[in-house]
């Protein structure tokens, strides 16, 4: 049973879309792949942390820096093997300056880890916004003083020029849910979670939104819904609500009993509880220790059974569809998501992604690498020799 410490502190948590649109091959992040799901469609979210008490604000990631072509040759590198295609339209720090937040009143900005697509480009936000990493980070060989001084890093150095880096003391006993824990605040508004296994220093952040509330903000912990869904306490319904499927004119809706009972993937009993995919522990997976991962996730899978709190993954494609964003709705924010029903809506939405009959579920969310809002043309070829 997850019990959480108790506290009357929240924060509000706004949610902002960086824009970001990629397609993965499907075999770098989940397992095993099913015919027609090659590919994962993946959007990009962050947040943006208010303590109410206070009025410090955080951003937890930062999404993709627009110019990606400008990223560190070591990720550019990794660019052919792991990536079909990418856009991104605007840096985060378009998106708050759009909303009315002054950069300056950004005190941190949290990395949930240091890959490229939740880092942003922190050299443009000021000097005094310190910058926090998870634990082992300054430790890891090959990261510091990032590139180009290191030039295998995937991080670039002026992520860190002239301002404070900090990596938070997990060492002091607090747990939650058998994640470690760190009180970012101090007053039980927000927590960092130890969520070890995608790369080093992996951390998700736990907002409290009302007094016996939280939203997970998951980063990279799992990549895809279907990871974490159905589960005991979600299992399949008989038939998936009509309002949570695609009104796609070429593909039948999908029928629960052929996609997730005669098919499913891992599951040979209890079908409709046990989650779809797993992390890829392929040769080609994008994570580091792909079995404590998978340990990772089931705990994870307490927090998701729980009613009181909802799990939002970095590149769940139904957050941005759903959910309200800083970049449409400045002022909307995510606290409510219990009251709103949210959970639920978000629930099953992610089965339109998956294959039917062995075609593709939801068509390609981009096509090629774009740049100033059109398709780069030359990208593919030289993209990896810039
Ligand atoms: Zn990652
Ligand atoms: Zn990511």
């Amino acid at each position: 049973m997850l019990e959480f410490p108790k506290s009357d502190r929240t924060v509000r948590v706004r949610m902002v879309d960086t824009t970001t649109l990629m397609t993965v091959w499907s075999q770098v992040l989940i397992q095993p792949v099913q015919p027609g799901h090659e590919i994962l469609n993946l959007t990009d979210v962050a947040f943006l942390i208010e303590n109410e008490a206070s009025g410090q604000q955080v951003m937890f990631d930062l999404g993709s820096r627009k110019d990606y072509w400008n990223l560190p040759a070591v990720v550019r590198q990794h660019f052919d093997e792991s990536m079909a295609s990418v856009r991104v339209d605007k840096d985060v720090t378009e998106v708050l300056s759009e909303s009315g937040i002054s950069l300056s009143d950004i005190g941190s900005v949290v990395w949930s880890h240091y890959h490229w697509d939740h880092i942003g480009n922190m050299a443009l936000f000021p000097s005094s916004t310190s910058l926090v990493i998870g634990p082992g980070f300054k430790e890891q060989p090959g990261l510091l003083p990032g590139y180009p001084d290191a030039i295998n890093s995937p991080v670039p150095k002026d992520a860190f020029s002239g301002r404070e880096v900090i990596e938070p003391d997990f060492a002091n006993g607090l747990t939650i849910g058998g994640f470690r824990a760190h009180d970012f605040f101090g007053d039980g508004s927000f927590y960092l979670l130890d969520t070890p296994g995608h790369c080093v220093g992996h951390l998700c952040g736990l907002a409290r939104t009302t007094e016996d509330t939280f939203l997970l903000l998951g980063g990279d912990i799992c990549h895809f819904a279907g990871v974490v869904r159905p589960n005991t306490s979600l299992p399949f319904p008989a038939q998936i609500p009509t309002e949570a499927l695609d009104k796609d004119p070429v593909f039948p809706i999908p029928c629960p009993c052929s996609l997730f009972t005669s098919c499913h993937p891992i599951a040979t009993v209890d079908q409709d509880k046990t989650p779809f995919y797993q992390v890829s522990s392929y040769e080609a997976t994008a994570f580091t220790d792909p079995e404590l991962s998978q340990r990772s996730v089931n705990k994870l899978l307490e927090f998701e059974n729980s009613p009181d709190v909802l799990i939002c993954i970095a590149h769940d494609c139904d957050l941005p569809q759903y959910l309200p964003t800083l970049n449409e709705s400045p002022s909307s924010d995510l606290n409510a998501w219990k009251e709103n029903g949210w959970k639920e809506k978000l629930r099953w939405g992610w089965v339109n992604e998956l294959p039917r009959a062995g075609r593709p579920g939801r068509k390609p969310l981009v096509e090629g690498y774009w740049r100033d809002g059109k398709v780069w043309a030359e990208a593919i070829e030289t993209l990896h020799r810039r």
